[in-house]
């Protein structure tokens, strides 16, 4: 399979997530992916020695430039996001660091969701100004909201769908249109969805940015970010991110690859999984409210069953007593476990108390933060939903909060 080829988008993304990116090594006739650890290569004595001057034609010579196993994995991801290119990184946030210089370095002004990952809100929020960038936050999941907050000198608009850890969703076809007739950029970041699930370029996006670490990767033991867009901006923007250094591992570039090879069918088991749980949940006596997409409950559900293809493995959910749950299921969980991130197989839970949230992360006008809390109430539970049997984990669940019953 082709992979860089525009014919290879038309296979399957089952048969795109197996093959894409590494046809069978030429020399060797292996057909699983090469792991090349080398951090340096014979290079002919005219090679440029400017990260400015690599073309897609120069040949590897240091890793930090590019590494076969890296580039493997950037070409996969760039068919199953249906994007032209991609820049693989460290970890999602050195992705959206590096999105953020690019297109911000030098000032600006952004439109950013009020409510997005914890550590790219504190980015915008406390590194951004400083760089001269104003920075507005609205809830994008309110069409207006970016209408009145794009200016004409809006150079990004900053999106995240489902967003984390609220899971509003944000109509990306009609934000990127008000985004474009601006003159302004559109970025989603689509780590909860993934390419399975939302197809952000597709929906007139010109940047899609994964944490790597999380669905895609998939198996919870390897950090990686991606950035993907049109060939000739990502060629811009490549020796900016050689530059500043934080490229993906080449072992790390072969683990991702090996997880996304299955991430299609793990998505739709994480999905499955969620859909069961969540019902349950719903049905539960302490339970005050589940938030999940693909729930007919969740506020924009007629909006995430025309723009997503799955609706993730994640969902949020309150009791009354958030603290109290949070002790009970930290001490007693015997299949999830009590842990920050998402998109393992194993089911992770943590809980997030809306005060701290607010102090550190997002800081939220008085009609936000009505907002936040309509969603999230003192705190709520994020639940990553993994691929386990869901019978098992509702009874988990059931039996660490019965104290509470
Ligand atoms: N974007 C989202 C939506 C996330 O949830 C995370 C991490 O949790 C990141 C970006 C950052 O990814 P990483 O931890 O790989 O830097």
């Amino acid at each position: 399979m082709d992979d860089s080829s525009s014919a290879s988008r038309s296979f399957g993304m089952r048969t795109a997530a197996v093959h894409a990116g590494h046809p069978p090594n030429p020399c060797t006739g292996a057909s699983a992916p090469d792991i090349v650890m080398s951090t340096s290569f014979i290079i002919d004595p005219g090679v440029a020695f400017s990260a400015d001057e690599i073309t897609d034609e120069t040949r590897y010579a240091y890793t930090r430039w590019g590494n076969p196993t890296v580039t493997q994995l950037e070409r996969k991801l760039a068919v199953l996001e249906g994007a032209e290119e991609c820049v693989a990184f460290a970890s999602g946030m050195a992705a959206i660091t590096a999105l953020f210089i690019y297109l911000l370095g030098d000032g600006g002004h952004v439109v950013m969701s009020d409510v997005a990952y914890a550590a790219a809100s504190e980015l915008a929020n406390d590194t951004l100004p400083r760089l001269g960038v104003q920075v507005t936050r609205v809830d994008t999941s309110d069409l207006q909201n970016i209408r009145d907050a794009i200016r004409s000198d809006t150079r990004l608009l900053y999106l995240e769908s489902p967003a984390n850890p609220l899971l509003r969703l944000t109509d990306i076809e009609v934000a990127a249109k008000i985004a474009h007739d601006a003159g302004a950029l559109v970025a989603v970041d689509s780590t909860f969805a993934t390419p399975i699930g939302l197809r952000p370029i597709d929906l007139g996006a010109d940047y899609v940015i994964q944490s790597l670490t999380k669905y895609i990767c998939g198996h919870g033991d390897a950090i990686g970010g991606a950035l993907l867009g049109r060939r000739e901006v990502l060629a811009k923007l490549r020796p900016l991110a050689i530059h500043m250094g934080g490229v993906l591992s080449p072992f790390n570039a072969w683990l991702i690859l090996r997880g996304a090879a299955t991430l299609p069918i793990r998505m739709a088991a994480h999905q499955e999984g969620a859909l069961a749980v969540a019902r349950f949940l719903e049905g539960h006596s302490l339970v005050t409210r589940v938030i999940y997409p693909g729930l007919p409950s969740h506020p924009q559900h007629e909006l995430a069953v025309r723009q997503m293809n799955n609706f993730s493995g994640m969902l949020t959910f309150q009791v009354g007593d958030g603290p109290r749950a949070a002790q009970l299921l930290s001490e007693r969980l015997q299949v999830l476990h009590y842990a920050v991130s998402l998109g393992h197989p194993r089911s992770l839970i943590c809980y997030l108390p809306t005060n701290d949230l607010l102090r550190t992360s997002f800081h939220l006008t008085p009609a936000q933060e009505l907002s936040y809390r309509s969603f999230a109430g003192d705190g709520i539970f994020r639940l990553s939903v993994g691929l386990e049997d869901p019978a098992d984990l509702i009874s988990d669940i059931e039996n660490a909060l019965a104290p509470l019953s």
